[in-house]
């Protein structure tokens, strides 16, 4: 079903992949037509919670062997964005877990403890499993001295096999309703993961497919990358909703099974 000039996937997981940690068809049998097709291919989420070593150790366990740099994550992608503006060394404080503080430091800037917080010339905000009132404080008399702002992602929940919980949306909220400031977003629908898959993949955009479960975060940020769009519906999203989606999606397909069939 794929269009012979497409040369690159990318491709997000949950929805995609699987789904409550369950997969969705036989991944090793999938993945093998991918490189059987000579497709290039790498893997975008908004979750930032986890590093692209601890995906790829998850992908690993259903039978699919990667590269740890064939993952990128909205931490990757925040720091990439900050790395565009700040130099490194710039003195960052941040709410969020592992995979954003890896990915920042990874990128060489200075991640502040909270009783420098005062000292920040950059606030990033995902999701903080040891969020503390303290924290929330300090984040928001600097966004409101007027310190930039930025997001992994502004996802509302976050899935669960028990269902949904509080997503870095939910979080942000906090902030944005103490200062009035919307942060700039680094994960989908923004397209700056997007150009840095594009840059892992060494791909042009218009041959590389961007595949996802969800109209609001996946589709979004191909088009907005530029590239073409396959919604795929073992997720979030639904035919109907995707048929009302503009501009349009270029494939539809049941699951990745059928689009790479
Ligand atoms: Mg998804």
């Amino acid at each position: 079903m794929l269009p012979s000039h497409i040369k690159a996937l990318i491709l997000d997981m949950d929805g995609v992949l699987w789904k409550s940690d369950a997969p969705i068809g036989d991944l090793p049998a999938i993945f093998q037509r991918i490189r059987a097709r000579g497709l290039k291919f790498a893997f975008a989420t908004n979750n930032g919670t986890k590093t692209p070593e601890e995906y790829r150790q998850k992908l690993a366990s259903l039978g699919v062997e990667v590269d740890a740099s064939q993952i990128v994550t909205s931490a990757l992608g925040l720091a990439f964005l900050l790395g565009r503006t700040y130099p490194p060394g710039t003195k960052v404080f941040v709410i969020g877990g592992n995979g954003v503080r890896a990915a920042l430091s990874g990128q060489g800037f200075e991640i502040l403890p909270l009783e420098r917080a005062p000292e920040a010339q950059a606030f990033v905000m995902g999701i903080d499993r040891e969020i503390t009132f303290q924290k929330v404080a300090e984040a928001t008399l600097l966004v409101r001295n007027g310190v930039p702002f930025y997001a992994t992602n502004d996802d509302k929940t976050f899935p669960t096999p028990r269902g949904e919980i509080p997503g870095a949306g939910a979080w942000l909220s906090v902030i944005t309703t103490a200062t009035g400031v919307k942060p700039a977003v680094a994960g989908k629908p923004s397209p700056s993961l997007m150009e840095l898959a594009l840059e892992r993949l060494g791909a042009r955009k218009e041959e590389t497919l961007v595949v996802g479960d969800r109209l609001e975060t996946d589709i979004a940020a191909g088009q907005a990358a530029g590239c073409p769009t396959a919604l795929v519906l073992s997720g979030v999203s639904t035919r109907e909703q995707a048929e009302a989606w503009t501009p349009k999606i270029d494939l539809i397909a049941s699951d990745l099974s059928e689009l790479v069939s």
